[in-house]
């Protein structure tokens, strides 16, 4: 049917000025137009698993840029409510939720079970459970459309693991088959409470207490910040009556939310923050009025256990973090790419491409980053020493630089929009608040600095095996100019140096963050090195390492021109459409 020609002049009038305002990537299969994820899993991954994977990671892609984007989005909008009591006055608090939410919820852990895939088999038609590499490629995914889910979704992952390495086998029986259904109606989710008013970074402050009574725990306290509030067995800390003070005193508990016969237990959810980010989830404080819970593990190891967890969960926070960088710019790209400004497309200005680049680069870093963390977890798992001590450098490294990372890519990105991006209708506004999480919970910048340089560089030496893993893939770069690895390899030597000596000296602890940045930086630039020297490899990932070289890890001057033209020949490289060499990009390296 056509429209009356005066209603016609109006759709057209619109739809011109539609025209006029860049795309986003709704649509979009996030799998498919991420080069660098999609080759550095064929380096990363087993070919057979690979292979096997691939569509599973093709068709999260794609409902990334579509379905999932959508309730996503939903889902910010309609936060979850908190009910007190029901409607007979008593208190049974419960908390709603969005449909969107819900029908996320189905996805993550009905159709993928991220919950479940590190665990057992039969998720994603595997045979055995899914290396760590999937598994982090699968969050990035995910979190490129949602990242409040995957707090619940991660934290479910990880009190499994706990759970199954340190609980009783009694207790084993009793919480993993729940725990680890592919029903999101009778599932068991998982989550973690351990801050406190008194402690959050200062977790000997613990100030909850458990007591003993004819062989049942119940606790008492009160926990200040409880994402996923309402998770169907939480993992505590807590301190037993009679036990010291300080770290040493307290132990790990799993709290169920029923209890064996069906009733509550003895805790509330008081209230629900009013959050910056992560709206679509849940984060309460809760009062423990006596609950039950479950002892788990050694009782005089408790923090130690749970550390276990706050690790996983930082690495997690590291990809989630790698995700919206990527998202970002893919955001960035598509609307560099199509908004006029002055009778150009504003990718073609110079300026704006640098900030292009200041989104581009952070983002690699971090893919590199968090994919070569997840192949040591998978060597560490099959029983590498020096794997497990490369992962303990390396997942506070990437906690702690990634989720920094993210703040300025988000702005970065909302600010290639225009003023749109400010508009609550596009997700820049939504990237920018879920940004600011990443430097807070499981540890904010402080802490993990501190915990790469007092403990992974001071106590472990894990540098060492970090350092050994590095200079192994500077060999196996030989296909790039000796020159460039040669500066590669100075750096990280002077990095190495400068990490041990403010380990050793605590007069130098501010200098921890410095310490601990420039070693993600040599980290990242040596493994992107590696990966473009690589049979089949996208060779632009070594420019994005001289990036990092020259403006992370070498003299700058503020008063002198920073962008040589190498820079400019090298943007043009990065954001052109043409498929590269290493020998076309030889010459860039010198
Ligand atoms: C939305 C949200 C959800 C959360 N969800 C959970 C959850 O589910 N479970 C949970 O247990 N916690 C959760 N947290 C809590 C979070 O982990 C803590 O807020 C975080 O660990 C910081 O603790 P704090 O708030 O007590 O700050 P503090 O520890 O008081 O820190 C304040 C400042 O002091 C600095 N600082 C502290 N010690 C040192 C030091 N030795 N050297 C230098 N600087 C230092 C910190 O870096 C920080 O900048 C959540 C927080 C938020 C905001």
């Amino acid at each position: 049917m056509h429209a009356p020609p005066s209603q016609k002049s109006f759709i057209d009038a619109q739809s011109r000025g539609a025209d006029h305002i860049a795309p986003d990537c709704a649509g979009q299969n996030f799998y498919a137009v991420d080069r660098g994820l999609r080759d550095l899993l064929r380096l990363y991954l087993e070919p057979n698993d690979f292979r096997r994977l691939e569509p599973h990671f093709d068709r999260l892609g794609a409902l990334a840029g579509g379905r999932l984007d959508e309730l996503a989005r939903a889902a910010d909008k309609h936060p979850p409510v908190l009910n007190a009591r029901d409607r007979f006055g008593r208190d049974e608090d419960w908390i709603d939720y969005h449909s969107s939410y819900r029908e996320m919820e189905k996805i993550a852990f009905g159709d993928f079970q991220f919950h479940a895939m590190s665990h057992r088999a039969g998720t994603l038609g595997m045979d055995r459970p899914l290396p760590a590499v999937a598994k982090y490629a699968l969050q990035y995914l995910f979190v490129q459309a949602e990242f409040g889910l995957m707090c619940p979704i991660s934290v479910t992952d990880t009190s499994i693991h706990l759970i199954r390495k340190f609980a009783s086998a009694e207790l084993k029986d009793y919480l993993l088959p729940r725990m680890l259904s592919d029903d999101p109606a009778t599932l068991w989710k998982g989550t973690q409470f351990m801050t406190e008013r008194a402690g959050g970074s200062d977790v000997g402050a613990i100030e909850t207490v458990a007591r003993c009574e004819d062989g049942v725990w119940r606790l008492s306290g009160d926990k200040w910040f409880c994402s996923h509030a309402d998770g169907d067995v939480a993992l505590l800390l807590a301190r037993p009556e009679g036990a010291p003070a300080g770290t040493r005193g307290l132990a790990l508990f799993a709290l169920p939310r029923l209890l064996k016969d069906g009733r509550r237990n003895a805790y509330r959810i008081v209230r629900l923050k009013d959050k910056l980010g992560t709206r679509s989830m849940a984060s309460g404080e809760i009062r423990l009025e006596g609950a039950v819970a479950y002892l788990v593990g050694d009782a005089e190891r408790g923090l130690k256990q749970m550390m276990e967890q706050v690790n996983l969960s930082r690495l997690s926070h590291g990809v989630r973090a790698s995700a919206m960088m990527r998202r970002c710019v893919n955001e960035a790209m598509v609307c560099a790419r199509s908004r006029m400004a002055f009778g150009k497309t504003i990718i073609e200005y110079p300026l704006l491409r640098r900030q292009l680049l200041k989104i581009a680069v952070p983002s690699e870093q971090s893919l590199s980053m968090f994919l070569f963390a997840a192949s040591a977890m998978d060597r560490a798992n099959a029983g590498s020493k020096e794997a497990a001590d490369t992962l303990r450098i390396l997942t506070p490294l990437l906690k702690f630089r990634a989720c920094r990372d993210n703040i300025p890519v988000a702005t970065g990105a909302m600010e290639v929009r225009g003023g749109n991006g400010y508009i609550e209708e596009w997700v820049h506004a939504r990237l920018v608040r879920d940004a600011h999480i990443g430097v807070l919970w499981e540890g904010t910048s402080n802490i993990n600095a501190l915990d790469i340089v007092t403990r992974a560089v001071g106590k472990s030496r894990a540098h060492r095996a970090l350092e050994a893993a590095l200079t192994k893939l500077l060999d196996e770069a030989a296909a790039v100019p000796q020159v460039f690895r040669k500066r590669l390899r100075l750096a990280l030597d002077r990095t190495l140096a400068f990490a041990e000596r403010v380990a050793a000296e605590p007069a130098l602890e501010e200098d921890a963050r410095q310490a601990a940045s420039s070693l993600y930086h040599i980290t990242s630039a040596i493994l992107m090195t590696w990966e473009a020297a690589q049979p089949g490899a996208d060779a632009r990932r070594v420019l994005y390492a001289r990036f990092v070289l020259e403006h992370r890890l070498s003299p700058q001057d503020p008063l002198a021109p920073q962008a040589g033209e190498w820079e400019r020949e090298a943007a043009e490289i990065v954001f052109g459409e043409r498929q590269v060499g290493l020998p076309e990009i030889a010459g860039l390296l010198s």
